[in-house]
């Protein structure tokens, strides 16, 4: 099998943010050169699938995600990754990784889970939904075949986290509920091994597969794209009711959770959501939740809309606070004294953050240090 350099847009993207701070965590672009060379494959997968269900009247019936979607014999799923062959479902991107790269665990963004350290971040093709303000759209929206996939079995996810020192391995970029077969195998494997993982997600998934897959997850990133149905229905292409209902199963079984809400010029942005998401939050996962408020940038179907304006994100940031949430940031504003971390009781900063990197970390032992609050993460 051929040997080639490999290296995908998104750590092309991080690379030119690295260069330009020129000592922006030197040691990720030693360990990522020697990751970089792995073999590329035309071949898809066929391990069988997991949580389908043969119809009687023939074909299967997919319950990894809300969509359930009912697939004849040759055909695939919405997501593109799962065919029907002969009544078997199968998934096409298992150990085939698309995009991989190594990343501060800020940049996706957690900021109460291991502050300063990486993340091996990986990613197949394909998605359950079609955010039209898609970052990744290239991969999310392509089929398994039509990107450069990497032949990475979750043996070799591990050895490269063991020999490069990395801690945790992020399940990003794409939504893992695709890959969910893939993503267990290397969680569980990585668990042994003492390598966390964190996964990046839409929070668009069922029930029992996020039930029996957090036993093997360190924390969880949600996108809560929207607290009306309507936006999911007409930008995301999915359902509100699942992911408030993943989101909350998720903070009742103690994994560490934090949201992200990418504020949309003109589609999401008014002080009403803000307030009701606020609100839906408090009731349901409690104050001490970290909700970060994230900045658009025109890309992919709406390359109309401006950038979110930086007082949208000021308000939705105060309606929260008052509310009583008390870990609230705002993302994509380097420098903003919003991005990093204070007590809620004694209001000194407690980590200090300029972009992805810590100027300071203050926390000690779970506690504020100056007035000895509890603060809530894995620090
Ligand atoms: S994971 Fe894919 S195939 Fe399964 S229900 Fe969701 S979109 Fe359909």
């Amino acid at each position: 099998m051929e040997r080639r350099f490999f290296l995908r847009c998104l750590g092309c993207s991080f690379l030119a943010s690295a260069m330009l701070q020129s000592d922006f965590f030197p040691e990720i672009l030693g360990g990522l050169k020697s990751a970089e060379a792995y073999s590329l494959t035309k071949n898809l997968s066929s391990v069988e699938a997991r949580y389908y269900k043969k119809l009687p009247e023939g074909g299967v019936e997919c319950g990894i995600c809300p969509r359930h979607c009912r697939v004849t014999d040759l055909e695939r799923g919405y997501c593109g990754t799962r065919e029907n062959r002969a009544n078997v479902y199968h998934t096409l991107v298992y150990g085939l990784a698309c995009s991989m790269n190594i990343d501060p665990i800020e940049k996706k963004p957690l900021f109460h889970f291991y502050p300063g350290t990486t993340a091996f971040s990986l990613a197949t093709a394909g998605c359950n939904v079609n955010c039209k303000f898609c970052q990744n759209w290239d991969i999310s929206q392509s089929r398994p075949e039509q990107t450069d996939n990497v032949d990475l079995p979750p043996k070799e996810v591990i050895a490269i986290c063991r020999n490069q020192n990395l801690p945790t391995i992020a399940y990003t970029y794409s939504e893992p509920t695709i890959f969910y077969e893939y993503m267990y195998d290397i969680a569980e494997l990585g668990r042994s091994n003492s390598i966390r993982s964190v996964m990046i997600s839409n929070g668009y998934m069922e029930t029992e597969p996020l039930k029996n897959l957090l036993p093997v997850l360190n924390a969880v990133k949600v996108d809560l794209k929207s607290i009306r149905e309507d936006y999911y229905k007409n930008i995301v292409g999915g359902e509100l009711k699942p992911v408030l209902d993943r989101i909350i199963q998720i903070k009742k079984s103690g994994t560490w959770l934090e949201l992200v809400y990418l504020i949309v010029p003109t589609l999401n942005d008014t002080p009403e959501e803000f307030r009701e998401l606020a609100g839906w939050v408090k009731t349901n996962l409690g104050t001490d939740t970290p909700l970060h408020f994230s900045r658009f940038y025109p890309q992919y179907l709406l390359k109309n809309l401006p950038p979110t304006p930086q007082k949208t994100l000021e308000t939705a940031y105060q309606i929260c606070r008052e509310t009583g949430l008390e870990y609230v940031y705002l993302g994509n504003l380097p420098g903003h004294p919003a991005e990093s971390t204070y007590c809620p009781q004694c209001g000194k900063i407690l980590i200090e953050r300029k972009g992805y990197r810590i100027y300071q970390n203050n926390i000690k032992g779970n506690r504020c240090y100056n007035c000895q609050r509890n603060i809530p993460g894995l620090f």
